[in-house]
């Protein structure tokens, strides 16, 4: 058994990750994690008090200061993390003046966090703005989603209203629609900030040419996420060429919404 397997919160990290590799998603290192953690369910199976190391992050990150986060090690593969938790995956807490990340398991032989730490950091800081209860950022390269990004038109609103006329359940599960940055170096902090200002509105951002960013408030929802968003690009995918006789009406969407009491996003379904 690998080290750390015993621990709820590495399994769910080493499930998920194995899940999204088997997907297709996460080819070579892409992809990375991020869950915030409360201090009892990390004090229940690791030394709080033992920081192994200690990292500089590429910002400063006052608002989540004394915050516990597991995340994905940068350069490491999805595939490997069931095998060896350890080394592919780091908890980290945020040093009380937001300057530095405490490492107290894992990242061993110098591993460091993921490339996309600002985005995964900027973009919690957002969400718990919103929603107290959101703990996940989780990204990866569907494969679907990164497709539908070089043949439909990168509006927002067009792109949401694509995808929620390609599933009858998708203005269910994504009310708010996603979010579409332009085209960025990634690994930024400038890319961080412009995925976080777009986290405001929305629990999904994608990024063309790419892949996708997901939130909730577990693992489950940030992953049930994205497979729907990816099931309905699938779905364009599969269409898109093709002449499409009958979609998913504007009425038929609202009627959706209704029956299932959520709001969909204003300005995408016509009155
Ligand atoms: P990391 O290996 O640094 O997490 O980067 C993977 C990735 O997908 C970058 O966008
Ligand atoms: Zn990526």
């Amino acid at each position: 058994q690998a080290a750390g397997w015993n621990i709820p919160f590495i399994r769910e990290m080493a499930e998920i990750t194995q899940h999204m590799w088997k997907n297709g998603w996460d080819e070579r290192n892409g992809g990375n994690v991020s869950y915030l953690l409360e201090e009892e369910e990390v004090a229940r199976y690791i030394d709080v008090n033992q920081v192994i190391r200690r990292i500089k992050p590429a910002f400063s990150v006052h608002e989540l200061a004394g915050k516990y986060v597991i995340v994905t090690a940068s350069g490491k593969y999805f595939k490997n993390v069931l095998a060896d938790p350890e080394s592919n995956l780091g908890l980290l807490r945020v040093s009380n003046d937001g300057e530095e990340l405490e490492v107290l398991w894992g990242l061993k032989n110098g591993a460091n966090p993921t490339s996309e730490l600002p985005t995964h950091f900027m973009s919690h800081i957002e969400r718990l703005k919103v929603d107290p209860n959101h703990r996940v950022v989780m990204h990866n390269h569907a494969t679907n989603v990164l497709a539908m990004t070089f043949i439909h038109e990168l509006d927002e609103v067009k792109f949401t209203k694509t995808l929620w006329q390609m599933c009858t359940e998708c203005v269910v599960v994504f009310p708010d629609g996603v979010g579409i940055i332009p085209w960025m170096v990634p690994g930024s902090n400038e890319i961080g900030r412009k995925t976080a200002e777009k986290m405001k509105e929305v629990h999904a951002v994608i990024w063309p040419q790419h892949g996708i960013f997901g939130t909730g408030t577990t693992i489950d929802e940030a992953f049930g996420l994205i497979e729907t968003i990816e099931k309905a690009a699938q779905v364009y995918m599969l269409v898109a060429g093709h002449e499409i006789q009958q979609r998913i009406t504007d009425e038929q969407l609202t009627t959706l919404a209704q029956a299932f009491g959520v709001t969909p996003r204003a300005g995408i379904l016509n009155p």
